[in-house]
Parts: structure tokens; C-alpha cells; sequence
């Protein structure tokens, strides 16, 4: 072995609690180190692998790590280790990596893991130094790997770490619970029950909370911030009746594992059962979700997102200079970012300690600010009724429509911008069928009751179309806008709606009535909006993408087959890209890239000496608008007849399952989020003279609000696409993870 292998060699391992996700990070980390030319090794069951040693230590090829993307769990295993904790065992485990040349690891679990990987970073000199007085390793081994250079990533599905703004496994178990909850909430609502649900998080509220806005459920318990009041079971439980008094057929109350009172003292479920019982006399059923929260194939989110955080683990290490601190990659503000480990730790730690310290505010602040704001939004959310409007407040009468293609999430969307705009006193229009309802004069006000149950329901509960007006139907819309005396319109859908908002806009000086406040709400599946990292849907149609692609794949064990699969987005390739990185297609087709005749050739060859080699199954992704003449079908015939007996090859259109099925728990938090600062806007705006008209967006994790003006500046009109999209950045690691040996040039 050469020196300069021998200071390259990576070793990855998975410890603590599994997480699903972990697999594609691992997966990364192996094709991105093979990628620069660098050994890699994965440790088998954490820690206690790299005690014991031997084959628990394995090299590693671009095959084995094939086909465990959709996997839960960890395939190379987790395990508790009571003997790294002693130094004797740091001892045999830092002899079994010298003796393969490890000096570097990727450490993928809690802060725990995280904590060991760094203690033992720290003894690895005098570790090294009593295995040369041992005789064990020599002088010069020693020299060649005098330090251990170390990053972690986090595996938790409570995201409960500081420095990441997402954790490994956080958003499947969110899918996990808000599943269980929907399904649970048909049980309760068919025989008006109560239930209490119990999720984990022992000091972290994150999935507690969001699964209580992402499910629409009634009260949630979280560790950060207790009930503010002694007598919190009144306080509950006039909240659930007034709701039962209000019409809701179910009342679902969400408790974290660590839920406790002001004084510290655990809230059980049995506890939260017993109230409601005896207070309400309500037939109450408790549900621990338990270690279903853990299980399953890993969202969309999670696959992508770990094989960014692997890729990025790999090049920190190569980059890592001797003395560099220790890095935990991580996700904030939807880039991956590098933090110094230990301070990571720390602060996580401290959360704790001020839980404990019953210094909640100051708990709930290094949560960050959105975690409040959703705390907040929450308390309204849940009120079975309004608070009545204050004597001698303004009242405005607020339109609110969908336009466009369906967006799962719209209804999630509505229902915020009505129960935050009614609490706030307002009275809320909702607008039939787009902008036709607008020209058309289908007009209602809404009441808090008129959206229960809205929050998880996929489709249009108000209706959408693609209508755009023109001519005469800006007359009809000025005239309607005026007989409801409509003084705000929050606009909730995709480029057709944009259009139309926009063109509001550009004929307030023509019709006065449109010179109201106006804002638009991103919603479409494609992702093709500007001012927006993600629009609402966009999620939920990747995950029914991959969920899709997956059981293609599963279909295609017995044969050997190469599948093109044609997904949405029109001309945006978001989908496209996304879902090939999180189902590890081999090939992605964008329109942004083009499709060369060339490119072709390149595939069929690729193809052709995988399957000559053995290989088994084939994937490609082609966005549906990728080129005019090379369409789905033509690819599909020419891989087909230059695949001759050697691979046979389908296509699957998949249409529009995509836009279907219930929103996902990402998108059901976002669109709560945005709708909130909507009806914020429209209401700040409302008394200027001159009000404004924009539309809303989340970038880097923020809520920002652009000039509608600004639209044609920003957006790339033929192709109906943002001139700037921040997801093309990731072709480099999707071509890294597709296949093996040289990159295409971007
Ligand atoms: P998590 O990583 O999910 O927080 P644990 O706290 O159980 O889970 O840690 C997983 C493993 O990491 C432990 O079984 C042990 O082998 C190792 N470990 C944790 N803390 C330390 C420590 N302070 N020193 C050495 N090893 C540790």
C-alpha cells in the first residue's frame, strides 16, 4: 500500500438509534470517496464493529451500496456499545482502522455517537502512542496516521440537534405519524372519540408539533414549552369541548414522549386519558406510535437530503487540514452547511439543561425563530372558535382562490388563511373555481367550521382551473371584486395564477378595484415558481414519484429491464432531477440540459456494458418537456432495439398520480406557514393608497415577499420557469451517485 493511499483510506458507520435515510448517506459516502479514487471501508453494527474488527470492517464497491436507497433502517447496522465508552475498547478499535489504514471517519448518528466519535479523535495520538509501546503497529504507521479526522452527520428522527436544521430520519417519521393521525382521525370522527397520541421526542417537541399542524389535530404537549397555566387540564379541555360544541366529530390530542408540566412533572397520555374522561366524559382511546415512527422507506427529503450531507461529508474530509476542528454537516436554510461538531453538541445539550432548568423562553429561542412562530400559529389554529373581533376594529373582507393545475396542499392552505383571518377578525371570501369564479360572481364567506378537516385533505376544496382572463373578464372581475367589496385577494397556485395576479396588476390603472392589496401563494407541483425554493406540492408529487419508481424497480427483479419513466414539470426539471437523485436513477433527462443525439449514444453504451456485466435493472428519468423529437417513447424504442436480446426496455408514463393523494407533511407545514404571513400581508397593506402586490416565497428556510412587478424580470417566460433555480447546483452529486467513471460536463 502506498502512502498516499494509506492517508486517504475512509471508513463511514451508522450508530445510536437508526434512522431512516441513513442507508443513502452511506450510500454517498461510499460513491463519492470511489468517485475521487479513494479506498473506503463501512463499519458493520457502529462502534461494536470497529471493536471487534475483522469482517465487521468491509471495503467497499459502487456495487455494494446498489439498490439500499429505499431501504429503512441501516444496512450495515447500528448497535449500543458499552465498550467504546471504556478506553480499551477506543484501543482496539483505533488498532483494528490502522491495520486497514482508516484515518478518517464519517460518523452517522445522535449526540451521543457524535460525542464518542470526538473523544476518541481526541485520544487517537496517545491511543497510536500505546500501540507502538505495545508493538502492535510500528513507529512509521503510526506517523502516517497521526491524526483522525472526523465529521459527523445527524441521524435522529427527533431533530433534536442544534446545527441542522433537519436531522436524518426527521421528515420520514413526520410522514410515519402523519399517516398514523389521518387514520386515526377517521376512526375517532366515525364514532366521535377522543384519542391521545403519543409521539417520540424526549427533549425536542419538533415532531410533536408539526404533526399537530401538519394533521390539523387539537392540542399538542411539547417538552420546550409547557402549558403556561397551573390549571392546564381546564384550559384543554374548554378548547376540545368548545370544538365538540362547534361540530368537530374528533378531538385528537398529541403528547411528545417528554411532555411535563411547568414544575417539571411528567404529562403521561394516561394522564391526559384520565382528564378528558373525567371531565368530559368523553370515550378516550390512547395510541403510542412507538417505533412505527422509526420504520419504513425514507421520504423523499430523506434520501436526497443524506446523499447531499454524504457527498459533502467526504469532500470536508478530503479538504481537512490536521488541526481543523471537527465539522457536523448539516442542513440550515436549505444548503448544506458545515458547524464545528462539538459546539454543536453543546448547544444541544444546553436545550436540555434549560428544559430542565425550567428556563422555557430561553429554551424555545435556541429552537429557532420558525419553531416559535409554528408554536404560535398553532394556538390559533387549534381554537374551535375565533376570537371575537375587538369593538371598533376594522373588518376586511378578504378574497381567497386557487388557480391553476391542482396542488396537493391548497386545501392546507385555504384553511390557514381562513381561521388566521377570521381569528384576526376579518372576513373571509372564498373565490369558486379560480379566477372564473371571479369573473363569474361565485363568491362566498367562509366561516371557522366551513374548512374543518381541510388540513389533510389532497385536492381543491374551493376548486381550480386554468383560466386565465382576458378582455371583457377584467370588467366582470372590477365589478365583483366591488358588489363583495372585496379589499384584499390572496391568490393560492401556479404560473397561470401568477399571470393573472400579475395582470390585476398591471390594469389597476385602468380598473380601480384592483387597486387592493394582492399576494400569491406558490402551489404547484412543477416547482416552477420564482421567489421560492419550493412551491406547496412540490413535495408531496416527488414522494409520489419515488414511491412510484419504487415499485417499478421491484417489479423489474426477475427480468432484466432498463425503464424510462416520465415525470411532471412541464419545462422545469425539478422533478425530474429530485426524484432521480432520491430513487438513484441512472440517467436524468432535463429540458435546462437539453437532449443530444450524442448523450443518447453515450446511455445506450452505458446500458450495454452494464447489462453485458450483469447488471440487472436500469432506470432513467425524463422530464416531460425534456426535448420535442427525442420524447419518452422515442428513447424507450431506441434503447429497446440497440438493447437487442440482451435487456428489454418500458416506459411508464406516470401521469397524474402525481398531483394526487393527500399533501405531505412538508407541504402541509409550509403551506400553513405561508398562508399566515399572506393574511399578515394583506391586512398591513389594506389602508395604503397605493398597496402592494406580491408574492411569497420560502428561501434559505426564510418567508420572503417579492414585487409582483418584479415577475417577468425574474422568470423565464417561453419556458414558464424562474430564471434562477438553486436545485440545478445539485446535477454534479446527482451524476456523481448515477453511475460509475466519467462525468458529463455541465
Ligand atoms: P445516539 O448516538 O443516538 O445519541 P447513544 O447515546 O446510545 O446514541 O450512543 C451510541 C453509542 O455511541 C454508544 O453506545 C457508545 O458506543 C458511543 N458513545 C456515546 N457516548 C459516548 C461517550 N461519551 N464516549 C464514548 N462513546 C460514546
Amino acid at each position: 500500500m502506498s502512502a498516499q493511499n494509506i492517508t486517504k483510506s475512509i471508513a463511514v458507520l451508522t450508530s445510536g438509534g437508526d434512522a431512516p435515510g441513513m442507508n443513502a448517506a452511506v450510500r454517498a459516502v461510499v460513491r463519492t470517496a470511489l468517485d475521487k479514487g479513494v479506498e473506503v471501508y463501512a463499519i458493520y453494527e457502529g462502534y461494536q464493529g470497529m471493536v471487534d474488527g475483522g469482517d465487521r470492517i468491509r471495503k467497499m464497491d459502487w456495487d455494494s451500496v446498489g439498490g439500499i436507497l429505499q431501504r429503512g433502517g441501516t444496512v450495515i447496522g447500528s448497535a449500543r456499545c458499552a465498550a467504546f465508552r471504556t478506553r480499551e475498547g477506543r484501543l482496539r478499535a483505533a488498532h483494528n482502522l490502522i491495520k486497514l489504514g482508516i484515518d478518517n471517519l464519517v460518523v452517522i448518528g445522535g449526540d451521543g455517537s457524535l460525542t464518542g466519535a470526538n473523544l476518541f479523535r481526541q485520544e487517537w495520538p496517545d491511543l497510536l502512542a500505546e500501540l507502538v509501546n505495545k508493538k502492535s503497529i510500528s513507529k512509521k504507521t503510526a506517523e502516517l496516521h497521526a491524526d483522525l479526522r472526523i465529521v459527523g452527520l445527524v441521524g435522529s428522527i427527533d431533530n433534536d440537534m442544534f446545527g441542522t436544521d433537519m436531522t436524518i430520519g426527521a421528515d420520514t417519521a413526520l410522514h410515519r405519524i402523519t399517516e398514523a393521525i389521518d387514520a386515526i382521525s377517521s376512526t375517532a370522527a366515525s364514532h366521535q372519540r377522543t384519542f391521545v397520541v403519543e409521539v417520540m421526542g424526549r427533549n425536542c417537541g419538533y415532531l410533536a408539533l408539526m404533526s399537530c399542524i401538519a394533521t390539523g389535530a387539537d392540542w399538542v404537549l411539547i417538552p420546550e414549552s409547557p402549558p403556561n397555566v397551573d390549571d392546564w387540564e381546564s384550559k384543554m379541555c374548554e378548547v376540545l369541548k368548545a370544538g365538540r360544541t362547534a361540530g368537530r366529530r374528533d378531538s385528537i390530542v398529541i403528547v411528545a414522549e417528554g411532555a411535563a408540566d411547568r414544575h417539571g412533572n411528567p404529562i403521561s397520555c394516561d394522564y391526559v386519558k384520565k382528564v378528558l374522561e373525567e371531565r368530559l366524559g368523553e370515550d378516550t382511546r390512547v395510541t403510542i406510535l412507538g417505533h412505527v415512527q422509526r420504520g419504513g422507506s425514507p421520504s423523499a427529503y430523506d434520501r436526497y437530503m443524506s446523499t447531499l450531507l454524504g457527498e459533502d461529508a467526504v469532500e470536508t474530509l478530503l479538504d481537512a487540514k490536521a488541526d481543523d476542528e471537527p465539522q457536523l454537516i448539516g442542513m440550515r436554510q436549505n444548503r448544506v452547511t458545515r458547524t464545528p461538531l462539538m459546539d454543536c453538541v453543546q448547544k444541544t445539550h444546553s436545550i436540555a439543561d434549560l428544559i430542565a432548568a425550567k428556563e422555557f423562553d430561553q429554551a424555545m429561542d435556541m429552537r429557532g425563530s420558525s419553531f416559535k412562530e409554528m408554536f404560535r400559529t398553532l394556538r390559533t389554529l387549534v381554537r374551535a372558535l375565533p376570537h371575537p373581533p375587538t369593538p371598533g376594529q376594522r373588518r376586511l373582507r378578504l378574497g381567497v382562490l386557487n388557480c391553476s393545475a391542482l396542488s396537493p396542499g391548497m386545501n392546507t392552505a385555504t384553511r390557514a388563511a381562513v381561521r388566521i383571518g377570521v381569528d384576526k377578525g376579518h372576513i373571509i371570501l372564498g373565490v369558486r373555481n379560480g379566477f372564473q369564479g371571479l369573473v363569474d360572481g361565485d363568491i362566498e364567506e367562509m366561516g371557522w367550521m366551513d374548512v374543518a378537516g381541510w388540513a389533510t385533505r389532497g385536492g381543491s376544496e374551493l376548486g381550480t382551473n386554468r383560466h386565465m382572463p382576458q378582455g371583457s373578464d377584467f370588467y366582470a372581475i372590477a365589478r365583483h371584486i366591488e358588489e363583495h367589496q372585496i379589499e384584499g385577494l390572496l391568490m393560492i397556485g401556479g404560473w397561470v395564477g401568477y399571470q393573472a395576479a400579475y395582470q390585476l396588476f398591471l390594469q389597476r390603472r385602468n380598473f380601480p378595484a384592483f387597486n387592493i392589496p394582492i399576494i400569491c401563494l406558490p402551489a404547484s407541483i412543477n416547482n416552477n415558481l420564482p421567489g421560492s425554493d419550493f412551491s406547496v406540492g412540490a413535495d408531496t408529487a416527488l414522494n409520489n414519484i419515488v414511491e412510484a419508481v419504487d415499485k417499478i424497480k421491484q417489479s423489474a427483479v426477475a427480468s432484466r429491464r432498463c425503464f424510462v419513466v416520465e415525470v411532471m414539470g412541464r419545462y422545469c426539471g425539478y422533478l425530474a432531477l429530485m426524484s432521480g437523485l432520491a430513487t438513484g436513477a441512472e440517467r436524468v433527462y432535463l429540458h435546462e440540459e437539453g437532449i443530444t443525439l450524442n448523450a443518447l449514444k453515450n446511455d445506450v453504451d452505458y446500458l450495454v456494458k452494464g447489462f453485458q456485466e450483469g447488471k440487472r435493472l436500469g432506470v432513467m428519468i425524463r422530464c416531460e418537456n425534456a426535448n420535442k423529437f427525442y420524447t419518452t417513447d422515442f428513447i424507450r424504442a431506441l434503447f429497446d432495439e440497440e438493447g437487442g436480446d440482451l435487456f428489454d426496455v418500458r416506459q411508464a408514463i406516470l401521469g397524474h398520480l402525481q398531483q394526487g393523494g393527500d399533501p405531505s407533511p412538508f407541504d402541509r407545514i409550509q403551506a400553513t406557514r405561508l398562508a399566515v404571513k399572506c393574511i399578515d400581508f394583506l391586512v398591513d397593506q389594506a389602508d395604503f393608497p397605493d398597496p402592494g402586490a406580491s408574492f411569497i416565497g420560502l428561501q434559505g428556510g426564510q418567508v420572503k415577499l417579492h414585487d409582483l412587478q418584479d415577475l417577468p424580470r425574474m422568470v423565464d417566460a417561453e419556458f414558464q420557469r424562474p430564471k434562477k433555480q438553486w436545485w440545478l447546483d445539485l446535477r454534479a452529486i446527482a451524476n456523481i451517485m448515477a453511475q460509475p467513471g466519467p462525468k458529463p460536463r455541465l
